[in-house]
Parts: structure tokens; C-alpha cells; sequence
């Protein structure tokens, strides 16, 4: 179904709605004094509206997580009819959207039972206080380039710079390398490692003794640290790892899950399933805050005879709920995954084009609508074209043509993510994709020296 933009009257009072936001709110992840918020007035499928009355297409999905695009009637009227009905019930109260979506989300990850929170941090929270609860350990093993959300737990097992204001955090995180083929950690190409990425693991293990880990938490395919996609033989390594030890394996399906690869769960491609897996932003396409910590038959078992030290006054929140069985079922009724699979190979095979034609491209990874481009200066070095936890003034002008013509894209460091709307059309992301196409260009001409035209 076509989800034609329809381009909204300007909002004549957008700058004082950016001025007044900025004046007496707080945004995430930056000093609050600096330009101007961008103004959102709304949104139709792939595309939303700025203050302006511009049409934008969100090849972002915002962030990562409104995957049935904007303003999906059947959500709307969900939505309303659970609000009509009942808006709240305590947490202690059992609810009819809320026990549907538990037995849905059983079903579709093979898995037990779910604790609600209300997004990814709290819900990969919960799986650490759980885990620790379950094993009677206290460390808990993740990896360097992840990112697992921003409360004081979530934000310290992550690896990202992010962490590092509010080192030293909470204790007993040890951290591990990842399966980043492209730079590999242990400098070794993919046919002939052996998986160190693995094995190095077991090594950390080992040295901080086995009957002391809780669990490694990872993200089930590494998502805004530059989507590292693992080898095949990743998975099912690192779970017989845990298995041979005791310990939990968690993946973080924040980003990675309910459709993104095209699958519920992105562990779903390796054929092993986890012992925990939290999950968030696709679980209602962000309609409304809700996150999961769904957990295996054994630790629901555990549960049945030892207390849940643990609860949120908005757990099960009803409306949260209902949206989320809405969205899930669109997911199947509309054949989303089948969509995001469809139009993913496509995508996958023009960010290979992408590679062979810009010299700014090294490397590309994709997963259904889940994909990125590592820019680099040279792709001999594998220079990149920004440093960690930085940036240069290519990515600038990158980012800045793409806001120029109203692509809203995804770019931190060296990396540039393609993360449409599930729902997106072939002639949307060939629309997109040609401005990105311009971007690489703007970038080849400034690193062969060049002044760019734009
Ligand atoms: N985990 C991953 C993999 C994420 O990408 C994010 C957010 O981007 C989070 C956790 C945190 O989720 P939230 O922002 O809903 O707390």
C-alpha cells in the first residue's frame, strides 16, 4: 500500500515552540545550549513533518524503533479503544492486553514469561538483577562497542564512550572485544581466525573465575557501535560457551528485534536461543514506552519459589500493552518481516554497488533493514573518516546534505545506518538512497582534496 506524504500547513509558531522547549526542557545526549531544536509536527508511513511544513523521509525510523512507520490507523485505534476502556491498572493487577502479550511474546521467542518495564535501560537492568538473583554471581560480561541504554547499570555494562562520565559506575562489568571482522580486534580475517573473538572470551572467563559470572550480555546484532554483524558460527560458539559455565546468555533485542533483520529476534538467524532477552523500541514501534525482559522456563521456574525483588508502578501498564499486541499483529497481518527481508536484499546489494563505486565506502553490513556504511578516508588504511567517539568535518558536510534534503538519517563517528520503516516502498528507499548516493559523492570529492559544490 502506497503512504503518500501529505505535506502539512507550517506551523507559524515553530520557532517559538523550538525556543520554549529549549528554554524550560532537557535533551538527551547534548549541551542544551546550542542551536535550536528541530520542530516535529507530525508524520504519514515513511515520512514525518518538521515546523517548516517540509516532508521528510525517515530513513531512521526515528531511533531505530518506529518500525510501522508514522501514524498506523490501526495502532491509533488500538490505542484509543484500550483508553476508553481502562488507561491504568496497578502492576499487581492482571490485565487482558497484558497477559495477551505475554503468551504472544512466549510464542514468538520460544521463551517463557516477561517482566514489563517501560524501555531498553530498565529492561536490560532487570535482566542483570535477575540474572544475579538466578545465579547467586555477581559479574556480568559484555562487550566494548555495545550500547545497552542510560540508567546507572545499563549505561556502565555498556562499552561506548557514553560510559565514561559516570565511570566508575556500578561494579563487576567486565568487558570483552567484539566480532568486528572489518577491524578485527585480534587481527585476524574471518576464514582463518579460528574465532578468537570467542576463545578470547573464555580466556577473560577464566582469569575471573567461572562461579563468579552471572551472565554475558550482548546486543543481538550490535546496533548504533556501527552494526556488527557476526559470523554465522558466532551464536552457537558463544552459547555453548555459556553452557559449558553456567552462566546466562542475555541478548539485548532493543534494537535488533521485532522485525529489523526481518525476524522476531536477530539470535533468531544463528538457530540458538538465549537464556534472557530484553527488548523494547519495535515492541510497540515506540506508539508507547514499553520494554521486556522475557526470560527461559528455568528462571521462570525459580521464580515460582523465590521472590522477584523488583517493580516499576507503570509494569504491564495497560495501554502500553494493547499497543503492542496492535503492533505485533500488524507485523504478521502486513508481512513486514517478509518485507524487510525482501527489500533488505535489494538494499544490501546497492550498499555493495555503494562500496565498489565511492572510495569513502569501506565496508558495508547489512541485515534486513538494519544496515550501515563505515565511511573511511582510504580504503588501503582503512583510515576512517571520523575517529571513535568523534567526528571531522566530512561527516559534517555528509549530514548536513542529507538535512538539506530532508533525508533523516543516522550517523555517529564514521558510520552511516540505513534503518527505514518496515513499511517503507521500494520507490521510497530508491528515493533515499540517491541522496545518500549524492552524500558519498560530496565526500570523494572532499578527500581527493576537492571543494565540494553543495
Ligand atoms: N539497548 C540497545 C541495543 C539500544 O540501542 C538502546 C537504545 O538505543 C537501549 C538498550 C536503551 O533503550 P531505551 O533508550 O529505550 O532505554
Amino acid at each position: 500500500e502506497e503512504r503518500p506524504a501529505v505535506l502539512p500547513e507550517p506551523v507559524a509558531s515553530a520557532y517559538d515552540i523550538a525556543q520554549q522547549n529549549r528554554e524550560y526542557t532537557m535533551f538527551s545526549w547534548s549541551v542544551q545550549g546550542g542551536a535550536l531544536p528541530p520542530v516535529m509536527t507530525g508524520g504519514r508511513g515513511s515520512h514525518f513533518f518538521d515546523g517548516d511544513g517540509h516532508s521528510w523521509l525517515d530513513f531512521s525510523s526515528q531511533l531505530i524503533n518506529l518500525n510501522i512507520g508514522h501514524q498506523h490507523p490501526r495502532m491509533l485505534e488500538a490505542i484509543k479503544k484500550q483508553v476508553d476502556t481502562m488507561c491504568f491498572a496497578g502492576p499487581s493487577f492482571a490485565t487482558e492486553p497484558r497477559g495477551k502479550l505475554g503468551q504472544k511474546l512466549a510464542e514468538v521467542t520460544g521463551l517463557a514469561k516477561t517482566f514489563f518495564t517501560l524501555g531498553g535501560s530498565e529492561a536490560n537492568e532487570n535482566a542483570i538483577k535477575i540474572a544475579r538473583l538466578v545465579t547467586g554471581r555477581d559479574k556480568i560480561i559484555t562487550r566494548y562497542r555495545s550500547y545497552h541504554g542510560a540508567t546507572m547499570g545499563s549505561m556502565t555494562a555498556s562499552g561506548d564512550p557514553r560510559r565514561w562520565p559516570v565511570e566508575p559506575g556500578v561494579p563487576g562489568v567486565v568487558r570483552v572485544f567484539d566480532p568486528y571482522c572489518y577491524r578485527c580486534p585480534f587481527g585476524k580475517t574471518p576464514d582463518s581466525c579460528g574465532r578468537e573473538c570467542v576463545s578470547h572470551i573464555e580466556e577473560v572467563i577464566q582469569m575471573e573465575g567461572p562461579d563468579s559470572i552471572a551472565a554475558i550480555l550482548v546486543e543481538g546484532i550490535t546496533g548504533s557501535n556501527g552494526l556488527l554483524v557476526p559470523p554465522d558460527d558466532y551464536y552457537p560458539k558463544l552459547r555453548a560457551l555459556c553452557d559449558r559455565y553456567g552462566i546466562l546468555l542475555i541478548t539485548d533485542e532493543v534494537m535488533s528485534g521485532f522485525g529489523r533483520t526481518g525476524k522476531w529476534l536477530a539470535t533468531q538467524h544463528y538457530g540458538i536461543k538465549p537464556d534472557i532477552v530484553t527488548c523494547a523500541k519495535g515492541l510497540t514501534s515506540g506508539y508507547m514506552p514499553l520494554g521486556a525482559c522475557i526470560v527461559s522456563q528455568p528462571i521462570a521456574d525459580y521464580f515460582d519459589t523465590h521472590m522477584l525483588w523488583g517493580g516499576l508502578t507503570y509494569s504491564g501498564h495497560p495501554v502500553c500493552c494493547a499497543a503492542a499486541v496492535e503492533n505485533l499483529a500488524i507485523y504478521e497481518d502486513e508481512g513486514l518481516f517478509e518485507n524487510a527481508l525482501e527489500l533488505g536484499a535489494y538494499l544490501g546489494q546497492r550498499l555493495e554497488a555503494m562500496k565498489a563505486r565511492y572510495a569513502c565506502v569501506g565496508d558495508v553490513r547489512y541485515k534486513g533493514l538494519f544496515s550501515v556504511l563505515e565511511l573511511v578516508r582510504d580504503k588501503g588504511t582503512k583510515e576512517p573518516l571520523a575517529p571513535f567517539g568523534g567526528t571531522s568535518p566530512e561527516m559534517g558536510q555528509l549530514a548536513a546534505h542529507l538535512r538539506n534534503k530532508h533525508v533523516y538519517a543516522y550517523s555517529r563517528f564514521n558510520f552511516l545506518w540505513v534503518c527505514p520503516p518496515l513499511i517503507i516502498t521500494k520507490a521510497e528507499l530508491d528515493a533515499g538512497l540517491a541522496v545518500y548516493e549524492e552524500a558519498l559523492a560530496l565526500v570523494d570529492t572532499l578527500i581527493a582534496g576537492g571543494v565540494a559544490a553543495d
